[in-house]
């Protein structure tokens, strides 16, 4: 779990964001601005036109990217766009891990998107400095080796994601012994409402329309199919040290509650605001303080209700797989993000319908074989997974 202290004294002058082309990326780059932080590192995949766009506003010293060819295309468009200052360009991973590990930043902020954000996380975590967190898929893979090596390192972490970020707000300060039970707020994505017969012939340009977030595709998928609220149970696990069955799930359609806690006595602790990233994003570079910013207040009259209602788990049977996976621990998890990414895969591309996607992880989870969390049988699970998964795609096509 991570400590829920955060040092007081931290005010970043300098950042490295990992991910910076990425829904995420692009919102912490905002928050950057705005809160006039300087960029020393960007890390991105193949857009390159859009990371062209960032070394024009924010000239980091270095950036990397995702191959080789991505290195050269990028290279070019900097000479053709006559930059003024020209960043090192790096693509290797043991070297943009080495980057990272060594950065020279206040903060890191990991905004990387799925299980491709591993190699980041723990590079991050030897680096010994804050890390905002948003790749939710490397806490839940491997939280304990992060949480171990951030430790020996004398680094912190702050969770980047609404409903971490909302839990982590409200156990600031606390003793975990204290809190009885976390109680993850979910939005029920688009199909809210539905039984798994209305389910059956939806299509990803409906699973594509998320109802309060706005954020990239896969993640709009799994909030769709609900498998990205049993993946923040399973963070929340990993985070704060509570068993599966402390943490429960309410569907509140309006997104204002970001996700509560339950003490000891009976009470609750509640963290309300805008459903905007950005907002989680600021908090993780000021904590335990907050900014002043420049939007308008939330008016709670407006909003009017709020309301909660418990989720369908026959309809979105992706909930229970995820309490399943940590409770049979080991590489369960990461075996689950990866059969997850292939399923959401094979669904966008017109291969299998929105509610095989639930069937084909479930059935994965049923054919792995479980190990123990190190970065090798990581990689194997992940691989078997995969491999798993692809087959039983194969099947029903
Ligand atoms: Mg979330």
């Amino acid at each position: 779990m991570i400590n829920l202290n955060p040092r007081k004294d931290f005010q970043p002058k300098s950042a490295t964001v990992l991910g910076s082309t990425g829904s995420v990326g692009t919102q912490t780059l905002d928050v950057i601005r705005e809160l006039g932080i300087r960029v020393d590192m960007l890390t991105a995949g193949e857009n390159t036109a859009l990371l062209l766009e960032q070394i024009k506003d924010f000239s980091p010293k270095t950036v990397a990217v995702g191959s080789e060819t991505a290195a050269l295309k990028l290279k070019t468009e900097l000479d053709l766009a006559a930059c003024v200052t020209v960043p090192q360009i790096i693509y290797r991973k043991d070297e943009v891990y080495d980057a990272i590990e060594h950065t020279d930043s206040d903060m890191i902020f990991h905004s990387v998107a799925g299980l491709a954000g591993l190699g980041y996380a723990l590079a991050a975590a030897r680096s010994g400095k804050r890390v905002g967190m948003a790749n939710k898929e490397a806490i839940i893979a491997a939280g304990d080796l992060i949480f171990d090596l951030m430790n020996a390192h004398g680094g912190e972490m702050i969770p980047v994601d609404s409903e971490h970020s909302a839990i982590y707000r409200c156990m600031e300060g606390k003793d975990h012994a204290d809190i009885k039970k976390i109680i993850l707020t979910a939005s029920g994505g688009p199909f809210f409402g539905r039984t798994k017969d209305e389910l059956e012939n939806v299509t990803a340009a409906e699973a594509l329309a998320h109802p309060t977030w706005k954020m990239g595709k896969k993640i709009t998928v799994d909030s769709a199919t609900l498998m990205n609220k049993g993946f923040e149970i399973i963070e929340a696990v990993r985070l704060f040290g509570k068993p599966e069955n402390q943490v429960d799930v309410v569907v509140h359609r309006q997104s204002i509650i970001h996700s509560m806690i339950e003490y000891n006595d009976n009470t609750f602790m509640a963290q309300m605001g805008r459903p905007d990233m950005r907002d989680c994003i600021r908090y993780a570079a000021t904590a335990p303080h907050s900014a002043k910013v420049a939007h308008d207040s939330l008016d709670l009259t407006e909003i009017f209700k709020l309301t909660f209602e418990k989720p369908d788990t026959d309809a979105f049977p992706l909930l229970d797989a995820a309490r399943e996976a940590i409770r049979m621990g080991g590489t369960f998890p990461a075996a689950l993000i990866a059969a997850d990414e292939v399923a959401v895969e094979a669904f966008l591309a017109d291969k299998i319908g929105f509610i095989d996607i639930a069937s084909v992880v479930g059935e994965t989870l049923g054919m792995i074989d479980g190990r123990e969390i190190t970065e090798e049988d990581l990689a194997e699970a992940d691989r078997e997974a995969r491999e798993i998964c692809r087959s039983q795609i194969k099947k029903i096509m």
